[in-house]
């Protein structure tokens, strides 16, 4: 934060910044600095270590599309995991989906408690929800413990530096594997690829061993900079990727997303990947 900017701290020879109108909270919780502020164009952000979470404006570009495309393409998903996810925007979108229990497993408390108390434009109520059983651990520790089995996994997770490294292991995904059912999909934040090529790679790499179906889709969102953002998928089956685009619409209309970037014709597009992307895949 310097002169009314602020200045994110990703990249070493790339920075983005945004003009700060207020700093509404700044301090460190047991794992990471944390600072949420007020910016003209993007509304309320979130920060963590210096780094962009979230946004008040274009939150949608992400957390829809982390979570409408694998839960769609599943078309039946009731339990479903978020590992990560302390803004609660990802949970609001899945409790959209008729499911039973969406458990969130968030690494630090203080997140969750400061998004709640200052960016509930972003969680809504969803950490009031029947469905939500919130779990504070580390994501790792509990893939590895858990006996239950989940019909999707989302990773929403910080970057591969500082707590959330642990996030893009091969381990940590072979433990996400072993506790999906049987059509089950795993999707993980990759990065964006431009400026974090080696991120998408390696996370492809290590899914492609795993899964039967792996790849990629993309979103943009603006706050993250630089170009597309990958999302890795790893399913059990390719039935759930290859749900014919009429499938999707019909399922997409039974439901009441109020979704701003996600469409079905966006579903099936988004797979769709330009070359650079496709080339990262070997
Ligand atoms: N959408 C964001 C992005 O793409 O950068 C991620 C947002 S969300 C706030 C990321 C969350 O992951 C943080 O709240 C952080 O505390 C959590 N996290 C980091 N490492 C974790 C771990 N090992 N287990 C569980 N949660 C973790």
């Amino acid at each position: 934060m310097n002169e009314g900017w602020f200045s994110e701290t990703l990249y070493p020879d790339f920075r983005q910044l945004l003009r700060v109108d207020k700093i509404i909270y700044q301090g460190r919780t047991g794992f990471q600095d944390i600072c949420i502020f007020d910016t003209p164009r993007f509304g309320r952000v979130l920060a963590l270590d210096g780094v962009i979470q979230t946004a008040e404006r274009d939150e949608f570009c992400y957390h829809e599309m982390i979570v409408h495309v694998p839960m769609v393409a599943h078309g039946m998903a009731k339990n479903v995991a978020i590992i990560g996810g302390g803004d609660g925007g990802a949970l609001e979108e899945a409790l959209k989906h008729p499911v039973g229990k969406v458990t969130m497993v968030e690494l630090d408390d203080s997140v969750v408690r400061l998004c709640r108390e200052h960016l509930p434009s972003i969680c809504g109520d969803a950490f009031d929800d029947p469905r939500t059983e919130l779990v504070f651990m580390d994501g790792v520790r509990f893939v590895r413990e858990t006996s239950q089995m989940f019909d999707v996994i989302i990773v929403d997770s910080t970057d591969p530096i500082g707590p959330g490294e642990v996030l893009f292991s091969a381990a940590f995904y072979a433990d996400c594997r072993d506790r999906l059912t049987e059509r089950g999909v795993l999707v993980t934040q990759s990065g964006v690829t431009f400026m974090q090529d080696d991120e998408a790679r390696g996370t492809f790499a290590r899914m492609d061993k795993l899964f039967e179906d792996a790849g990629f889709y993309i979103t943009q969102v603006p706050t993250y900079g630089a170009g597309f953002m990958t999302l890795g998928w790893g399913c059990r089956s390719p039935e759930p990727r290859a749900t014919a685009p009429d499938e999707i619409r019909r399922r997409v209309a039974a439901l009441d997303l109020g979704a701003r970037y996600y469409t079905p014709e966006i579903h099936a597009a988004s797979f769709a990947l330009p070359g650079y992307i496709e080339a990262l895949k070997g």
